[in-house]
């Protein structure tokens, strides 16, 4: 199995890149940003749990992802690995996330960081708030987002490069130049 993690902080293009090298090299996407938006949207159990922190740009607490995690993998035991997109997002989930893979008798093969100055990820963030509306991409809790991938997501950078699996890409270009250099990591 191939197993990306597409990592880097909110505005940093982790969606629309993990999307791309999804569909190219076959592999089931999992953005859990995604799920939880799409569990408000449908107020289930787990939306409700989660609306209000999502809204604040807090995170989710670690042992319910676990458990998302672990029933989207259940779904695609056959496939050829899986692109983690804005997961894991702290230590404890990572951990968690290398357990699971274990029991699959899998791993985590590499994990690339989008690199975006942080006054571009607050511009593009404010942007995409004007199309797509999102509840969480306010000034302040964009402010908040940005701390929050500060103290407790960056630490993944020191954990992933213990385990020699981290790359660094410039996430700033087009679509396209950024998505071509994500391959060559990946191919190389
Ligand atoms: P995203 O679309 O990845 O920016 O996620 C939107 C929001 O969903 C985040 O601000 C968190 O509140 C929540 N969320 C998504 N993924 C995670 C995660 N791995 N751990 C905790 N919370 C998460």
């Amino acid at each position: 199995m191939f197993n990306l993690i597409i990592f880097g902080p909110p505005g940093s293009g982790k969606g629309t890149q993990s999307i791309k090298i999804a569909e190219k090299y076959g592999l089931i996407h999992i953005s859990t940003g995604d799920i939880f938006r799409n569990e408000i949207r449908n107020k289930t159990e787990i939306g409700l749990k989660v609306k209000s922190i999502t809204e604040k740009g807090e995170l989710v607490p670690d042992e319910l992802l676990i458990e998302i995690l672990k029933s989207v993998m259940d779904k695609h035991k056959e496939t050829k690995g899986f692109v983690f997109d804005g997961f894991p997002r702290t230590i404890v989930q990572a951990e968690d996330l290398d357990n699971l893979m274990k029991e699959e008798k899998s791993s985590i093969s590499l994990v690339i960081a989008l690199d975006v100055h942080e006054d571009e990820l607050v511009t593009r963030l404010l942007n995409r708030a004007k199309e797509t509306g999102r509840k969480d991409d306010t000034e302040e809790v964009i402010q908040n987002r940005l701390k929050v991938y500060h103290k407790q997501t960056k630490p993944l950078i020191e954990f992933y490069e213990k385990q020699n699996k981290f790359e660094l890409v410039h996430g700033v270009g087009s679509i396209e130049d950024i998505f071509n250099e994500l391959c060559e990591v990946i191919d190389s």
